[in-house]
């Protein structure tokens, strides 16, 4: 059969390695940003004094404010921030929540952006923004929204800790994942989500167990990349679908509500989209995907189910309902029945089926 696609990279520029931080004046000199506000989280204040150092008077403050999700009280408070330093520029240092926050500025401002991602969520390769308003988390896209430049150094995944590493590589594993039985599939998107989850499969038992491997952090970043971009390229299924309900119903943590619930999203999929499952099961060198997913997570030490997340058991029916609720396309049709039953061997912590 010959395939028909269509294929759209972003217009973003990477700088890729080791000590590439050093980088950041002359990305800022680039972008013609005089006046940089560092965005971080509280954690992490200490990898935003970092950047301020090293950028000098181009630093216009840190703001250590950032938290999970986006509310848009708190991108409120950092707007305050860009008005009274009269910031013409954003430095965003963290993972996904703190790119959140600085993705939320340029919405509103269309200032541009330096992302200095330190986890491997991939949200500094899309154009998605997802903010939470009174318990309510809304997503949306705009090329505003897309950061203009994207510094990766493994230097600052050093301190990533190991169970956290492990969680956020899952999170990128699962874009690859739905990337590859996306509806608008395109080889070249399948090439880097193939790899990405090659590359993640090698390098998270290393990090796991808490190895201070620079190839294998090299690698997980690498890995990053790529599932980020796959994430920015094509569209998501029935996987994010349910870990965003999920989390914003439950208050659940991002990045371990992925690693519990990919094996069976996979399971789920896999009747539907054979080929995809055997390039997953290629990727992980796993005979099988779904199990392949589940044994990789349990063999990393990742909690494998939603009760130790803290979902209540009566929420499984709850958020069986709202799976099914708005329409989205995803390879095998929604069925409220089997989407229950995945929900709930997710929720005990069984082996996807
Ligand atoms: P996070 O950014 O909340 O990070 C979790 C904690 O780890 C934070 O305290 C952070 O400061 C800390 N941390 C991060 N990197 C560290 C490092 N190298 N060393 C020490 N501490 C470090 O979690 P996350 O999983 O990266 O991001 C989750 C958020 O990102 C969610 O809100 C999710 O919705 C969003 N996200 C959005 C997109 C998108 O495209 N819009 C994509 C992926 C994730």
């Amino acid at each position: 059969m010959v395939e028909s696609f269509v294929y759209q990279a972003a217009p973003m520029r990477v700088v890729f390695g080791s000590g590439r931080l050093a980088d950041l004046a002359a990305e800022l000199d680039r972008l013609g940003i005089k006046r940089a506000l560092v965005l971080t989280t509280v954690q992490q204040k200490s990898h935003g004094e970092q950047i301020a150092a090293l950028i000098g008077n181009r630093a216009a403050g840190v703001h250590a404010g950032a938290v999970m999700h986006t509310p848009v009280d708190v991108t409120e408070v950092a707007m305050q921030q860009v008005m009274a330093l009269q910031a013409d520029g954003i430095v965003a240092v963290g993972g996904g929540s703190t790119i959140g926050l600085g993705k939320a500025i340029a919405l509103r401002t269309d200032l541009p952006q330096i992302v200095v991602p330190t986890s491997y969520a991939g949200s500094e390769m899309t154009p998605i923004l997802g903010e939470t308003r009174e318990g309510l988390k809304t997503t949306q896209s705009s090329p505003k929204i897309l950061p203009e430049t994207v510094i990766y150094d493994v230097d600052l995944t050093r301190t990533l800790p190991p169970a956290f590493a492990v969680t956020s590589g899952i999170n990128a594993i699962a874009h690859a994942v739905e990337a590859l039985y996306a509806r608008d599939a395109n080889p070249v998107v399948s090439l880097m989500a193939e790899e990405g989850i090659r590359l993640f499969a090698g390098a998270l038992p290393k990090l796991a167990a808490g190895e201070d491997d620079a190839a294998a952090r090299d690698d997980a970043l690498r890995g990053a990349w790529l599932c980020g971009a796959c994430l920015g390229a094509v569209g998501m299924g029935l996987h994010h679908k349910l870990c965003h309900t999920l989390g914003g119903t439950f208050n659940l943590p991002h990045a371990e509500t992925h690693t519990v619930i990919l094996p069976h999203a996979m399971a789920y999929n896999a009747p539907a989209v054979p080929v995809a499952a055997a390039r997953v099961a290629r990727a992980l060198g796993a005979g099988q995907a779904a199990q392949g997913l589940f044994d990789l997570t349990q063999g990393l030490g990742a909690k494998v189910a939603l009760r130790d997340l803290g979902m209540p058991k009566d929420g499984i029916e709850r958020a069986a309902d709202l799976a099914v609720s708005n329409a989205y396309w995803n390879p095998r049709p929604l069925e409220r029945d089997a989407i229950r039953d995945l929900i709930a061997r997710a929720w005990a912590g069984d082996p996807p089926v």
